[in-house]
């Protein structure tokens, strides 16, 4: 019934627990969740998680805040994202909140490790996983730059304004919302989450970090989606059922994943 579209299952927190995690999913009807990369070092955990089970899939790239790790170029990416069960490229984009001393145009390895990302996924037509947080002007500007008008993606773990998501739609792109949707101060991104059209909404934990109220501080896994979709289904005064059944369509519209019935299910 829902579908996590962004979680870290081989963080160090939860990649002992998968086992564990499963059942939890199954038990809060979470179908399905996308395991995202950070690092390439991370790939292949990240892709025997996808290739051990059939309800999970995994993109490859590499976050912009990892630091001192390898640096694919375009083809070493497009080599990985040919692998079967890879879905997306990323979580890929900029994030200038934590400069450490640097000065946002210190930060042009970021902006240069995106443009390879943006590039790779141009290149082999998979979406793009893009993380953007104190960085939204130049995040837009690089996809438009590099884009050439056929990238398509989510924005995740959206806490931007409603003239960013605005932009991100007028891309094509998706906007994902995280347990912060939750939070008691987020009436803003609520806000948000109001206007930004249901058939473009995707959800998810981002865990294990950001469990949504009524979990949050502790630590977070995919069978906590339900509470964010119960939190988008009240901000835009719909049932559950139609929020969960939205979201998942979106995911597997943009992620191209056939859904349970079309794999041979129930
Ligand atoms: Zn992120
Ligand atoms: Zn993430």
């Amino acid at each position: 019934m829902y579908v996590d579209s962004h979680c870290h299952l081989s963080f160090p927190e939860l990649r002992d627990r998968v086992d564990e995690v499963r059942s939890a999913m199954a038990a809060a009807r979470v179908d399905r969740a996308l395991c995202i990369c950070t690092t390439i070092e991370e790939f292949p955990s990240v892709h025997a998680l996808a290739t051990g089970h059939d309800n999970l899939w995994c993109t490859v790239g590499v976050h912009p805040e990892s630091e001192g790790v390898h640096e694919p170029g375009v083809e070493e990416l497009l080599a990985l994202a040919s692998r079967p069960r890879v879905v997306g490229v990323g979580e890929t984009g900029l994030d200038y909140y934590r400069l450490n001393g640097r000065s946002v145009e210190q930060m042009a390895w970021q902006r240069e490790r995106f443009r390879v990302h943006v590039r790779a996924a141009r290149a082999c037509g998979l979406p793009l996983v893009v993380h953007t947080r104190s960085a939204s002007e130049d995040t837009l500007a690089i996809l438009r730059e590099e884009g050439g008008g056929s990238v398509r993606g989510v924005f995740h773990c959206f806490t931007e304004t409603m003239e960013v998501a605005r932009a991100a739609l007028d891309l094509g792109f998706h906007v994902s919302f995280s347990g912060i949707l939750t939070f008691r101060n987020a009436e803003a991104l609520r806000a948000v989450a109001r206007a930004v059209p249901l058939e473009r909404c995707l959800i998810e934990t981002d865990s294990p970090y950001l469990a949504p109220v009524p979990h949050r501080g502790r630590l977070n896994s995919p069978a906590y989606v339900p509470f964010v979709a119960a939190c988008l289904a009240e901000v835009k005064q719909l049932a559950l059922e139609t929020v969960a059944r939205a979201t998942s369509e979106n995911f597997e519209r943009l992620f191209r994943i056939p859904s349970p019935t079309e794999a041979g299910g129930p």
